[in-house]
């Protein structure tokens, strides 16, 4: 058996044959199921693991912060980035994700600023998100980033920088001032 995987950040993928046991995880959303149903048989098993060749151990278990929304399921997710400034600006993200009956989702220096939770993050060190529509406004658009929301179906980037890498995987990318276009969007949109 061989199991492709990124390293270091999605720079690079390789190519890994597995011989003897070996336990393989798969991270959420990151794959469609491949009978395509979504409805795979899950066997159980109980696997005979000698204690002493585990080198870490569980010490306990912590939610997540920011209760049950599943950023994972949402259809269409409007992702906010360093580039909104002031905790107090998020106000016209929400308006906008309102209008569009989306989610809202963020860029990491958001969740560590402290703005939004966790289960918001999209990207390495968050989760995997494949939506229909991916707004991403305000974020550069970091490898790590860009780990978490490269499947997503259509992508459209606000940036006032036309060098940011998210311009590059953006399927609509508005080269402006996000404080000029996301209030243009919702009032459009609503
Ligand atoms: C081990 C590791 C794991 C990481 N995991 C993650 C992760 O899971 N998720 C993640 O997101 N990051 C992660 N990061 C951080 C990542 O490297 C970047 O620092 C982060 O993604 C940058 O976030 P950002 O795009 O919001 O901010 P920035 O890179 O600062 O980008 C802000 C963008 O906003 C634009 N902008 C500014 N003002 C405006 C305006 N008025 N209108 C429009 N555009 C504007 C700028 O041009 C810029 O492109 C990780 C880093 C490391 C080292």
């Amino acid at each position: 058996m061989t199991a492709t995987r990124e390293m270091y950040g999605g720079k690079v993928e390789t190519t890994n044959e597995l011989t003897g046991n070996a336990v393989v995880t798969i991270r959420g959303a990151e794959w469609p199921g491949a009978d395509g149903t979504g409805d795979a048989e899950i066997r159980e098993f109980h696997a005979e693991i000698d204690e002493d060749a585990v080198r870490s151990t569980v010490t306990g278990f912590e939610e997540v912060g920011g209760g049950d929304v599943d950023i994972g399921e949402a259809d269409v997710l409007v992702s906010v980035g360093r580039g909104i400034e002031e905790e107090e600006n998020l106000e016209i993200i929400e308006e906008l994700a309102d209008a569009l009956d989306a989610t809202v989702s963020s860029s990491r220096p958001i969740v560590d600023n402290g703005w939004l939770p966790k289960n918001r993050q999209v990207g390495q060190s968050g989760k995997v998100v494949t939506p229909d529509v991916y707004i991403a406004i305000g974020i550069s658009g970091a490898v790590q980033h860009v780990a978490g929301m490269k499947g997503s179906e259509t992508i459209v980037a606000i940036n006032t920088d036309p060098n940011a890498p998210i311009m590059d995987i953006a399927d609509y990318a508005i080269h402006d001032d996000l404080f000029d276009v996301v209030p243009a969007l919702t009032e459009e949109f609503q």
